[in-house]
């Protein structure tokens, strides 16, 4: 693709939340707009991640995010023509405790309220939804069933070529190196290709987005986080239809259409680390959980083992909006749960910068929150 020294729009990042944003703003009409990616896409967190998409959080704003996300997620196939690798086997969470069950049917209460139709199952019913659990430890469950998992490479690749068909430039192995700014507005990015002037400069950098951010004097409160993940050889299709997760029990866990479970549990304490490097302890670790929690898989091999990113906010919920720096937006933060969020925070972003109204009002996730310390505390994450 011939190189842009002007574009109206440059995102920063190809993962799914700057090529799912690139979609939205194109398809409602603005022109010329470039993504820039400083690898390939899905090389980030977007590539190594469980891709699980759930409506059951614990805070208002996320509900109504994971509701519109499953929305948009049930038609997208045939919004854009192509697969998505949906998966709505739901998701059940379980609890180990009295008061964390409790957190979950408080959570259940706001989920309903908002239309979100989860409901508390039975340990003989959550058996029924995954024949292999065993869990008879657990005090509870609640479970969602329009929950799932998506495949995250067919779902970015797919808003990226029907982007690309709609107009919009991709650059991959092109690094942002500086965002110009000039009387306190973003005019441009410089790049390993060279510089680019720009109307409006959105930030979806993911676990760098503060790095990015930097480039033009905003201080975000950003950090990455590393998380390892696994998936093994396939045992039977089906035993796990859900995704299974706990938060007191520190794991999520998925099975494939052809049987190979992923599987990943967080690091205690939300440490900072930018290390894409994978340890022996969290392979042992989590082959005891899923040995114990689906037996069935006792005795069969690990494919493959990676980490990821998490992009953390402190309050676990996403940024997004513009900065003190006019026509400089972030869309990021997302905490462990920017796949599933991304097609509808690409969504709202573009209505909001194509002057339409944002099916969700987003205008409480702007950075400014922190210093306010009006926090949105997400209590359902690991
Ligand atoms: C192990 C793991 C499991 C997860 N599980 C789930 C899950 O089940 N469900 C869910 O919803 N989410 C999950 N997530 C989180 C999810 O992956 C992220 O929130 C999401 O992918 C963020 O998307 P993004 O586009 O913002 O970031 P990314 O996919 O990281 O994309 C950002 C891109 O910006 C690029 N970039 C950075 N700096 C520059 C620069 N200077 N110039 C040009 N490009 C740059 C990067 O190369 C990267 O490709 C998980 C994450 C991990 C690591």
């Amino acid at each position: 693709m011939e190189w842009k020294n002007k574009a109206d729009v440059v995102i920063v990042g190809g993962g799914i939340l700057g090529v799912a944003t690139a979609y939205y703003l194109a398809k409602l009409g603005r022109k010329d707009i470039v993504v820039l990616e400083k690898g390939t896409v899905c090389s980030g967190s977007t590539g190594r991640c469980g891709a699980g998409i759930r409506a059951q959080w614990g805070t208002e704003m996320n509900c109504r995010l994971g509701l519109a996300a499953l929305d948009i997620f049930e038609q997208l196939d045939d919004e854009l023509g192509l697969p998505t690798g949906l998966n709505q086997g739901g998701y059940l969470l379980v609890a180990y405790s009295e008061k964390e069950f409790e957190n979950l049917k408080k959570g259940m209460k706001l989920q309903n309220d908002l239309g979100v139709k989860t409901r508390v199952v039975s340990l003989a019913e959550a058996r029924g939804i995954c024949p292999a659990l065993d869990a008879s430890d657990a005090v509870g469950f609640t479970y969602h069933a329009r929950d799932g998992h998506a495949d995250p490479f067919l779902t970015t690749f797919a808003y990226l070529e029907v982007a690309k068909r709609l107009g919009v430039s991709y650059f991959r192995r092109t690094e942002v190196t500086g965002v110009t700014v000039k009387g306190g507005k973003a005019v441009g990015v410089d790049t390993t290709k060279g510089h680019i002037d720009a109307d409006l400069v959105i930030n979806c950098a993911g676990a760098y987005a503060q790095v990015i951010a930097k480039m033009a004097g905003v201080d975000l409160p950003n950090w990455g986080e590393r998380h390892e993940i696994m998936i093994t050889e396939p045992v039977e299709p089906g035993v796990c239809p859900p995704m299974l997760m706990s938060f007191s029990g520190n794991y999520y866990i998925q099975q494939r259409p052809h049987g190979s479970i992923i599987c990943g549990v967080s690091p205690k304490g939300h440490p900072q680390d930018f290390e894409l490097r994978t340890t022996w302890q969290f392979i042992t670790h989590m082959s005891t959980v899923l040995n114990k929690l689906l037996p069935v898989t006792k005795g069969i091999r690990i494919v493959r083992h990676w980490s990821g990113l998490y992009d953390m906010t402190p309050d676990g919920s996403p940024i997004i909006g513009e900065t003190d720096v006019k026509n400089f937006y972030h869309s990021t933060g997302y905490s462990g749960h920017g796949f599933m969020l991304g097609p509808i925070a690409g969504k709202i972003l573009a209505q909001h910068l194509t002057g339409s109204k944002p099916d969700i009002d987003f205008s409480m996730l702007d950075y400014r929150r922190f210093a306010r310390g009006e926090l949105i505390v997400e209590p359902n994450i690991t």
